[in-house]
């Protein structure tokens, strides 16, 4: 196809998962034209399927940009679980951290929504929006960057034109491979086994975290009584534990979970996702911003990955609604990574200090972290601190997450 007939937008967002979806929905509030690109068609959602085990535990301050783009009443529509507790504690000394949201006078820590809850709400709320453009099932086949707009060849060679190209497109991002971004990741050598299961004691609305040597496993509530889990165990075992039958799988599990909500049982298939740490070098170039996984891959152990993405999303609307320039222009996309790289680095190195710490079996390395749990327990300004970190509350936040 010619660049006659183009189509020319203001931004191209590669990606329509969680993160992209949230980028185009403020984007297209502020009246921005844009093309949506995915290499998948978006699922549906439809309430009497049973819950899908991958879920995001969302923040207060995630759940404000959703109900910023009026996506948030479409998740409490279909199905939401808020947790007023969470308890995190320690496999060896049995040292404990419990987290309340009465603590800081709020109704609730957050929400365990489903993925794809958040996904079809999102993508719902754009419907009435006549500004974008939807390229599904496409991928990109080359990306040129020019003085003053930037061109997105597809693989069905249809040519886009933009001022801002953004990659929203996981952890694998091409955008990423077409912009050269050096991306540097770790693995952790452990994979993370999700499933739903159902817990002989009731959950009580708390999200359970026990950290084994081994790597820790979450059990999120679901509001039908079951929980989803999160267990991250290395390669090998995470093999092991694939290869279980059901009953053998849930013993396993009970027997990891320290018996504290008392014999699981197994509800639906599991799956395993590889855990890494990733990190772009940059998270923009001329005409071109990366958000969520495309920039920064966490490992799920405090659930922030996703919420981290979301925040992206909020700054980089907030940075070019501020802006009387050119979108695209590196200038003002610096401004959207010095907001953000702080941040995410903060939470990297956070993320890896407790897997050193909650994987390792030396003595004086078990006490440090168990007298560091118990002392953050009893330290209320300094629990309160984290707990409006990670509920996306801090003083920092953006405009839209308020
Ligand atoms: C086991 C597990 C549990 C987790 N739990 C939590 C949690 O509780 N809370 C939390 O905040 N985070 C959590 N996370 C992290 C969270 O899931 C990710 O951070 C989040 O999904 C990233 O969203 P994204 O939209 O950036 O990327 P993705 O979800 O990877 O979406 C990328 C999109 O881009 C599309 N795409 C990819 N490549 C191309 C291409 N070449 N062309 C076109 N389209 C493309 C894909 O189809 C997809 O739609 C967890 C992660 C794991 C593994």
């Amino acid at each position: 196809m010619s660049k006659e007939s183009a189509i020319n937008v203001d931004v191209v967002i590669v990606g329509a998962g969680m993160v992209g979806l949230t980028l185009a929905n403020l984007l297209s509030k502020q009246g921005k034209s844009l093309a949506i690109i995915d290499r998948n068609i978006p699922q549906e959602f439809d309430t009497t399927q049973p819950y899908d085990a991958r879920v995001t535990a969302v923040s207060p301050g995630s759940q404000a940009i959703f109900e910023h783009v009026n996506a948030w009443s479409s998740m409490q529509a279909k199905r939401i679980t808020p947790f007023n507790r969470m308890v995190v504690w320690d496999a060896v000394e049995d040292a404990k951290i419990n987290f309340s949201a009465s603590d800081i006078q709020h109704e609730n820590l957050g929400h365990i929504v489903e993925n794809l809850v958040i996904q079809t709400s999102l993508h719902e709320a754009l419907q009435p929006q006549t500004n974008i453009n939807w390229f599904v099932p496409v991928v990109i086949g080359n990306v040129l960057t020019r003085e003053d707009h930037i061109e997105v060849v597809l693989d069905n060679d249809q040519v886009l034109t933009a001022k801002l190209l953004v990659g929203a497109d996981g952890r694998r991002s091409s955008v990423r491979k077409f912009a050269n971004i050096n991306y540097s990741e770790k693995s952790y050598q452990q994979q993370g086994i999700v499933a739903r299961v159902q817990t002989e004691h009731p959950h009580e609305d708390t999200a359970w975290q026990r950290f084994l040597s081994t790597g820790p496993l979450a059990l999120l509530p679901l509001n039908n009584g079951e929980c989803s889990i999160v267990w991250s165990v290395n390669d090998e075992e995470a093999n092991e534990l694939m290869e279980l039958g059901e009953h053998e799988f849930a013993q396993a599990l009970t027997k990891a979970s320290g018996l504290h909500l008392g014999n699981i049982s197994l509800c639906s298939k599991r799956a395993t996702f590889p855990l890494v740490s990733g990190q772009a070098e940059s998270m923009v170039q001329p005409r071109i911003a990366l958000v969520g996984d495309a920039a920064h891959a966490l490992h799920p152990l405090a659930g922030q990955g996703a919420n981290l993405g979301f925040t992206d999303a909020a700054i980089l609307a907030e940075v070019l609604a501020q802006t009387e320039r050119d979108i695209g222009s590196v200038k003002v996309l610096r401004k959207y990574e010095r907001a953000r790289v702080g941040e995410t680095q903060v939470m990297q190195r956070a993320m890896d200090a407790f897997v050193a710490a909650f994987s390792s079996t030396s003595t004086p390395v078990i006490t440090a972290r168990n007298y560091a749990l118990n002392a953050a327990n009893r330290i209320q300004p300094i629990k309160k601190y984290f707990m409006k970190q990670a509920m996306g509350l801090s003083k920092n936040r953006p405009g839209f997450a308020r």
